[in-house]
């Protein structure tokens, strides 16, 4: 039997992010966005809010502190949130598909000692980071090929008790605001990329962990992006998450949470343009008419809609599968983020043609959207390369 319904909980989680979307970050989205320096426009405060809330616990088991919440409850706290505001919901996403990482890879004692002290936290100092990506290519790291040249070049050295990392990861989330990070490392340099990563956390304050440049972004102007830099830095034998040479396996793992948080979010982004496209529409009047009356008009604003209904209905159906612990379902999770990205781009684009000349400036949020929705088949794997895993399943 086929149900659409969301459980009474998960219209209550919808009710309490929309009300957090539309009284906490919608009267400041668009002032966060116009703050020139990227390193004073994380909203350290707003973000502290919905921590009270509990919002970073989403997806952590009760257990550990957290709401035990799943990827269907992920996808509405992520739709919600972008609504208001993609950057803010970016910064959220990052922390709760890096929780539910570590909450399916850790072993109990490492959960004690990270998820505990992150769901306790109440002001939005403990979000969390995940380094893959490196200046040579976010889709270097994912190379399948035998040449042990190819592939992540961050390099954690075996030493007594631990490891020493060295290198360098670039465009990271929540650099610079996280209070635990993750990052992807080779531990075998003569093995093939796909079998020689492996994943350690460390801190904030471990010696050796520095940042590099805070990225200035077209978008997601409330998110902060930057750089990870390892020299000699020391990490110890419990800090690896899950076994050596893993790190791949686990991050396309955590495609399923990625794939449907990043899309929610996307999806945000879309419904946020087709609303006020269509508002605009009903009140804008040329020849005596409001402009959804023409059928070019009334017709994109259509295919707006079927675009981000198609898009969460199939969002839906792999959180759920995920949910029920159907993790080889036909369909591939990537899909979830890859469509519904595609979908923010084209929606928001044709939101802004609907408002005319006011969709490119400043007076309403339109080139906002447009700037927020570029980026979505970029990160979290760019599009062409998940698509290209896609195709190796047909
Ligand atoms: C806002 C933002 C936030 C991000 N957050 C994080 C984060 O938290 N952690 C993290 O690790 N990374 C993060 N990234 C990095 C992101 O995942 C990468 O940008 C993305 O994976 C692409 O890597 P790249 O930019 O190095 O492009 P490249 O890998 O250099 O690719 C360039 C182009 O070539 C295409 N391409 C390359 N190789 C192939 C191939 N084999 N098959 C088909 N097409 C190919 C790509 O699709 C792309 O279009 C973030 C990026 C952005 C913009």
């Amino acid at each position: 039997m086929i149900n659409f319904e969301l459980t009474e909980e998960q219209q209550q989680l919808r009710e309490t992010c929309r009300r957090f979307a539309e009284n906490e970050i919608a009267p400041v989205a668009a002032s966060i966005d116009e703050i020139p320096d990227p390193r004073e426009a994380f909203p350290q405060d707003l973000i502290g809010k919905g921590f009270e809330l509990g919002f970073h616990t989403l997806l952590v088991p009760e257990q550990y502190g957290g709401m035990g919440g799943g990827l269907v409850d992920f996808s509405i706290m992520m739709e919600e949130l972008a609504v208001a505001d993609a950057g803010v919901a970016f910064s959220f996403a990052a922390t709760c598909a890096i929780s539910r990482m570590v909450a399916a890879n850790a072993t109990p004692a490492q959960c004690e000692r990270w998820l505990v002290p992150f769901c306790e936290d109440k002001t939005g100092r403990y979000s969390l980071g995940f380094g893959a990506t490196e200046p040579s290519g976010g889709t270097e790291i994912f190379y399948t090929g035998d040449d042990p040249k190819f592939g992540t070049k961050t390099f954690a050295k075996k030493i007594d008790g631990g490891y020493s990392i060295n290198g360098a990861k670039q465009f990271t989330t929540n650099a610079g605001q996280a209070a635990l990070y993750g990052c992807m490392a080779r531990t075998d340099r003569n093995a093939p990329n796909f079998v020689s990563n492996s994943i350690f956390y460390f801190s904030a304050d471990t010696p050796g962990f520095s940042l590099g440049k805070i990225e200035d972004k077209m978008g997601h102007r409330a998110s902060s992006n930057g750089g990870l830099i390892f020299d000699d830095m020391e990490v110890s034998d419990d800090d690896l998450l899950g076994e050596e040479g893993k790190g791949v396996e686990i991050l396309l793992q955590t495609y399923h949470a990625n794939g449907v948080g990043m899309g929610s979010l996307a999806l945000g982004i879309a419904r946020a343009a087709y609303e006020m496209a269509l508002e605009y529409a009903k009140e804008r009047q040329t020849w005596g008419q409001p402009i959804i009356q023409y059928q070019s008009i009334g017709n994109k604003l259509v295919d707006m809609k079927m675009a981000i209904e198609t898009g969460r209905l199939l969002i839906q159906r792999i959180a759920w599968a995920s949910d029920q612990g159907r993790h080889n379902d036909d369909v591939n999770p990537s899909m979830a983020k890859v469509y519904a990205s595609e979908v923010a781009r084209k929606v928001t684009v044709d939101a802004m043609q609907v408002l005319g000349g006011y969709g490119y400036m400043k007076d309403y949020p339109a080139e906002k959207l447009v700037r927020d929705a570029m980026v979505t088949p970029i990160y979290d794997g760019a599009n062409e390369v998940l698509k290209y895993f896609m195709s190796l399943e047909l």
